[in-house]
């Protein structure tokens, strides 16, 4: 089987490195029309099972990459073959480095009112020559959704990130899709909070040992209810596995 994805609970997940996510995003200049990217971690794939649409928003996305260890282990419980975790943090900051090497233009959609401009604006103190084509909060109405459309394609920007939380923004990408003009879309959900220096990453320990999750619990304990995602899928694989 060298289908170039696996699935896992039934969730597509391609099978990619960062170098080979990064390859990939390079090939998508080349494509006419918007190419999409997730990154769905283990509380996702859990949304998933129960909603349809998110599932088929998964399933049609261009780069649907690993972000989340859970879903490590569980191919490695699977025998399924994914390397390593593909981060949307490492992702959008490989995004970023190639725009600057480039010139070429960002849009950043999300986040309270502010956080997105002093994203933008941290973003380009680290890298000069990105352009900033613009920035806008993420809370608007669902009548709003076509001129905040608008404003994304007047802008002409090459590449779109979206911070509206998941799963909102994945299918938000996923319903503009057909009518974006940026090259890239992508959801980076707190990726923004983190550039606008609203929250912090985790230190490198914690990652390197697979807690980023546990970290972000210690600082924001109301994700505790979100979390209970994280047992409820090891559950889940452990019990499939077990049925072969
Ligand atoms: N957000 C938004 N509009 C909404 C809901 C959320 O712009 O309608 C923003 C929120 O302010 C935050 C970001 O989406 O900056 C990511 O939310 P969350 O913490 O849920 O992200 P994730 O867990 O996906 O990283």
């Amino acid at each position: 089987m060298n289908k170039g994805y696996v699935r896992i609970l039934g969730i597509r997940i391609d099978k990619l490195t960062n170098q080979g996510a990064y390859n990939k995003f390079l090939t998508f200049f080349d494509e006419k029309g918007t190419k999409t990217i997730y990154t769905p971690n283990t509380e996702i794939v859990m949304k998933a099972q129960e909603d349809e649409e998110l599932k088929e928003v998964l399933e049609n996305g261009d780069m649907i990459i690993p972000d989340g260890i859970g879903l490590i282990y569980a191919s490695k419980i699977y025998g399924l073959g994914l390397s390593e975790r593909v981060t949307g943090i490492d992702m959008m900051e490989k995004m970023l480095d190639y725009c600057n090497k480039t010139g070429k233009s960002i849009f950043i959609l999300g986040g309270k009112p502010g956080v997105a401009e002093t994203a933008m604006m941290n973003i380009q103190s680290q890298y000069s020559n990105i352009l900033s084509a613009g920035t806008m909060d993420g809370f608007f109405s669902e009548d709003e959704e076509l001129k905040v459309v608008d404003k994304i394609n007047e802008s002409k920007c090459d590449i779109l990130f979206v911070a509206l939380g998941a799963p909102k923004q994945e299918k938000w990408i996923a319903k503009y899709q057909k009518v974006l003009t940026a090259s890239v879309a992508i959801g980076v959900g707190g990726c923004v909070d983190v550039w606008s220096g609203n929250a912090k990453r985790a230190p490198q320990v914690f990652i390197k040992l697979g807690l980023e999750w546990f970290y972000r619990l210690l600082t924001d304990p109301r994700r505790i209810f979100r979390m209970m995602a994280i047992p409820k899928f090891i559950v889940k694989v452990l019990i499939t596995r077990n049925k072969g």
